[in-house]
């Protein structure tokens, strides 16, 4: 939304005013990358955050970030106040936006690091059962959600891990689990199990959406994130008629993949980078029209 210099300060303090206070302790330029990274950067908007420093409505300024390493070490190298930043990172996600090397480089840079999706938008919870039936090759039993946040945790480049939760019983769980974590607590047996579940999770999904949501409004309806979901499902549990039923069933038709009309409209705002146009037939292809999984997805 900031499209002029001065439009930093008018949305500060509408949301100084909004949330009823004086001050943010950290405040975030959201969802910096290859795009919006260099319009931020020329339009000035760091040196009104430094004022909004100095005069007391920010405490710290950080960022949170979608696209490839690349694009993050550049964000990271250009400007030497960043206090924190925040990035998309789990077990699953090494390799992925800033990943592994993206984590430790903001960490030798002096900068915290918020992690984001720690469990996939929910996906590492209650996993299929070749992931469950490796998750209980261990000897210390954990919930697959526990795994996932204590892989991170383990990290001592990791400051601060959000966990989205919607029940008392995941805030509990997640206390709990905060409550026994600390840096370099899984053993060396531990975090190659991690690397297991991450191939066969990996053999097993053929879409990697986290069904954040970002792609849509699509303009023809289609529900991009619960077509993907139900594809995904319907691969990963190899149950290719329960997700066609779901598909007929519970997704509305004007919600259907058949819809797409290919405008790519939806990709460039899918932080996974998902092809979704040329996903969509295929989709169709299997829950509509009864097509078999390809093989090879
Ligand atoms: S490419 Fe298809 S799914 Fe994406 S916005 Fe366009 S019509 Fe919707
Ligand atoms: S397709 Fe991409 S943007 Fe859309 S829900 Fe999935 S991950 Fe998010």
């Amino acid at each position: 939304m900031v499209k002029a210099s001065e439009d930093f300060d008018k949305y500060l303090d509408e949301q100084l005013e909004k949330l009823q206070t004086d001050h943010v302790d950290f405040y975030l330029l959201h969802g910096l990358n290859a795009e919006r990274w260099p319009q931020m950067r020329d339009l000035g908007v760091l040196k009104r955050a430094e004022h909004a420093i100095a005069d007391g409505r920010i405490r710290h300024l950080g960022f949170s970030f979608h696209d490839g390493l690349k694009v993050f070490k550049e964000i990271l190298d250009a400007y030497d106040k960043w206090t924190f930043c925040q990035i998309q990172y789990n077990y699953m996600d090494v390799q992925n936006q800033a990943g592994t090397q993206g984590l430790q480089y903001a960490a030798s840079k002096g900068l915290a690091v918020v992690v984001m999706e720690p469990i996939l938008g929910g996906r590492l919870v209650d996993p299929p059962r070749p992931i469950q039936d490796l998750w209980n090759t261990t000897a210390r039993k954990r919930a697959p959600a526990d795994w996932a946040l204590q892989w991170l945790w383990n990290q001592p480049e990791v400051s601060v891990v959000l966990s989205g939760m919607s029940t008392m019983d995941q805030v509990q769980e997640n206390v709990a689990s905060a409550d026994v974590s600390g840096v370099n607590t899984l053993t060396r047996e531990e975090l190659a199990l991690v690397e297991r579940v991450r191939d066969k999770y990996q053999e097993l999904c053929p879409i990697p959406c986290t069904k954040c949501g970002y792609c849509i409004p699509c303009p023809n309806g289609v529900n991009i994130p619960r077509n993907f979901e139900i594809y995904n499902e319907g691969k990963m549990y190899d149950k290719p008629g329960s997700a066609r039923e779901t598909y007929k069933m519970w997704l509305p038709e004007n919600e259907r993949a058949s819809l797409c009309q290919d405008c790519d409209e939806c990709e460039e705002k899918c932080p996974q980078s998902i092809p979704i146009s040329e996903w969509m037939p295929r989709v169709h292809a299997v829950l509509g029209e009864g097509q078999p999984y390809p093989s090879a997805n």
